[in-house]
């Protein structure tokens, strides 16, 4: 009797490590993200939830879930959860959105998305990260993002519109397809500014077939890169 119950609490026991996530998750959220005044209950929610270790295999989990951006190869980061958190708290995500999302990376930030919205669509210029986050996001069960290997300045107008629109790369302008795939009542999250030097996180929103353009924080995001084939 004693062997079968230790048997069934070992098997319904989450492993030591996925507890150890958790913690650094919920400490994450506490102590980057709420302290610096983020409190969409969903956008926490999706921060506690969504495991960032495995966004990025090749570093400590300890320092997946610190406060500062992880490279995670061809010269690209993973943001800083707390930009990752604000960016979505901005693009105000509920439950029946349709979202794009230009720089797929690690698929961090599709990953957060995915746990709010109904849809992710995600494009990622670099082949290889496209390809890793595609099965990454697969075997984390998320169904609801679509992987997409191309230049995102032309968008995905076969999925268009799209409620929000979030860009994870640095253009010097607003790519304009984008602006025309955004949804009526959509809003548009993007750093804009020169490369290697601070951009401005900007709000683009379209109310009533009218574009309204908003400067907020500076920021520091890699270059958005364009591919001539596309
Ligand atoms: N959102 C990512 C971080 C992205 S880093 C995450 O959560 O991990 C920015 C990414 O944008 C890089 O992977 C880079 O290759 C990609 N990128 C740069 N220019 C792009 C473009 N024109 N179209 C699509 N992806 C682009």
């Amino acid at each position: 009797m004693l062997v079968l119950l230790l048997a069934s609490l070992l098997l319904t026991v989450p492993p030591d490590t996925s507890w150890k996530h958790q913690r650094l998750r919920t400490q994450m959220v506490e102590q980057q993200i709420e302290a610096r005044g983020i409190s969409d209950p969903d956008v926490l929610d999706a921060m506690r939830s969504v495991p960032r270790h495995r966004f990025a295999p090749n570093h400590p989990p300890e320092l997946a879930y610190a406060d500062r951006p992880l490279p995670i190869g061809h010269e690209q980061t993973i943001s800083q959860p707390y930009i990752v958190a604000r960016m979505t708290e901005l693009a105000a995500p509920d439950s029946t959105d349709r979202a794009l999302e230009i720089g797929t990376g690690s698929g961090y930030q599709a990953a957060v998305l995915a746990e709010i919205v109904d849809s992710v669509y995600t494009i990622e210029i670099l082949p290889e990260l496209a390809t890793t986050a595609t099965k990454r996001l697969q075997n984390l069960g998320y169904d609801n993002v679509v992987v997409r290997n191309a230049d995102g300045f032309k968008g995905w107008p076969e999925r268009a519109p799209f409620d929000l629109i979030i860009v994870t790369a640095a253009p010097e302008t607003i790519p304009p397809p984008l602006i025309r795939q955004l949804a009526e009542g959509g809003r548009m999250i993007i750093p804009v500014g020169p490369t290697g030097r601070t951009q401005r996180l900007t709000l683009v929103t379209k109310a009533n077939g009218e574009i309204s353009t908003r400067e907020l924080a500076p920021v520091r995001f890699v270059p958005f890169l364009r591919n001539n084939k596309n």
